[in-house]
């Protein structure tokens, strides 16, 4: 007899066990951040106090910049100034002075920390409270660290956005807040969707200047588009602002219970969310499966690295119509996780954190079809024959909400596509 019975739904993720590693990573450190922060907060300057190795870092990331008036530049710490801790607060702030001077553009500072030693002794909050004296309130100066001791790439965005939330105003107001640094094409495309649902006030974090209405209290609600923002989350509860859980804002589905979760929070109806989102979910699903077709049927391993792990695990597997082997991040917060790991189809491995040659066992008996991965581990994966990803690329490229969603499917695909078109040139 033939079992007429629909499949039974997917138990999800969320309670299942997680595999947990500590050991030695393969991550970019938070620094990376500054390369997409500086374009999206337009009066800002990051002035990284570090080492040759971090001015190496920013400027071959973001070599692109020679041609623009630069909003970041590195505080070269040499070994000497270990000798007197005085010197380097002095030397900081002449070269605070001297930027400030000769860029008025400016109206937000941060110091970011790195690994050196000489650094991690420097006490930062010291040196941005002392120049925040001096400079307000034409200029505000806030720290953070983008050490990669203490952060992976994408940390480096939690960490500014959590430094920022302290200063925000106060407000009584009932809004919305939306965190997590978008493209600016695709913030106004969730602002107009958001608007198009009657959902507002909208204020987002990190604003695109100092004079922008963002403030916080206890009639604020926010909900993250980024998965990596677990400190910025945390001060924001600090502040007496409500998260509104939703699976992230990735392909047509989460990107649909994303705003569904903000409409029910706003009183929005049925039939005005069906009215604004039913077009774009369309277009949606039919790039999705335009794109994700060569997706369908492979398998897919992610190492830990952008946070972005788990939704994309969601977006792959639910929508492409992949497997996944195993799905590593390097944390997993369940008040921000949580949502998505109830959409992932059980099965997959979650891991937490790293001990990479454990991993790299693991994905090379998995063998998958597809890894996604740092640079550092993609070339001899490739080199062993595996598809990779750069993790990387997904924070480069706009691959927020419903317009962008077949674009997030062709980033997964291309690696596959390129492959069979190796492989039948080589036949
Ligand atoms: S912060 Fe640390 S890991 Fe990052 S570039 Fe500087 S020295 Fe290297």
């Amino acid at each position: 007899m033939t079992n007429q019975m629909p499949p039974p739904p997917s138990l999800g993720c969320r309670s299942q066990p997680i595999l947990k590693q500590r050991g030695q990573r393969e991550v970019f450190c938070g620094l990376t951040g500054i390369i997409w922060l500086h374009r999206k907060i337009q009066d800002a300057f990051f002035l990284v106090v570090g080492s040759r190795t971090c001015a190496h870092l920013l400027q071959s990331a973001a070599g692109v910049m020679i041609f623009a008036e630069p909003r970041f530049g590195t505080a070269i710490l040499e070994e000497s100034d270990l000798a007197g801790l005085n010197d380097a607060h002095a030397e900081l702030d002449r070269t605070v002075a001297e930027l400030l001077e000769r860029r008025p553009d400016i109206r937000q500072l941060f110091l970011v920390g790195s690994c050196p030693s000489e650094v991690i002794k420097l006490d930062l909050s010291r040196a941005a409270e002392r120049m925040t004296q001096a400079y307000a309130p034409k200029v505000r100066v806030l720290e953070y660290s983008g050490s990669g001791i203490e952060t992976t790439f994408t940390q480096g965005e939690d960490a500014c956005l959590a430094a920022m939330v302290p200063v925000l105003p106060e407000t009584d107001a009932q809004e919305l807040m939306v965190v997590g640094a978008l493209p600016d094409v695709v913030e106004d495309q969730m602002l107009g969707l958001l608007s198009d649902l009657g959902i507002g006030p909208v204020r987002v974090l990190p604003a695109r200047n100092i004079d922008s209405d963002t403030a916080v209290g206890p009639n604020t609600v926010f909900a993250l588009t980024q998965p990596f923002l677990g400190d910025t989350h945390a001060a924001l509860e600090r502040r007496g602002a409500r998260h509104i859980a939703a699976p992230f804002p990735f392909g047509e589905e989460g990107t649909t219970a994303w705003l569904r979760a903000l409409a029910r929070e706003f009183g929005v109806s049925d039939e005005t969310f069906d009215a604004v989102t039913e077009a774009p979910r369309r277009r949606a699903r039919q790039a999705v499966a335009q794109a994700a077709e060569p997706l369908s049927g492979n398998s897919v391993f992610f190492f830990p690295d952008s946070q972005l792990e788990i939704p994309l695990a969601r977006f792959l597997t639910r929508e492409c119509g992949m497997s996944a082997i195993e799905v590593g991040s390097p944390y997993i917060h369940d008040g921000i996780h949580g949502p998505d790991l109830e959409l992932l189809p059980a099965g997959p491995q979650l891991s937490e954190g790293q001990d990479v040659d454990l991993q790299l066992d693991r994905c090379r008996e998995a063998s998958p079809d597809l890894t996604v991965c740092g640079l550092g581990l993609a070339n001899p994966l490739e080199a062993e024959g595996l598809s990779t990803k750069w993790a990387i690329e997904l924070v480069f490229t706009p691959v927020h909400f419903y317009e962008q969603a077949g674009d997030l499917a062709s980033l997964f695909a291309r690696p596959l596509r390129r492959k069979s078109i190796l492989g039948v040139a080589a036949e």
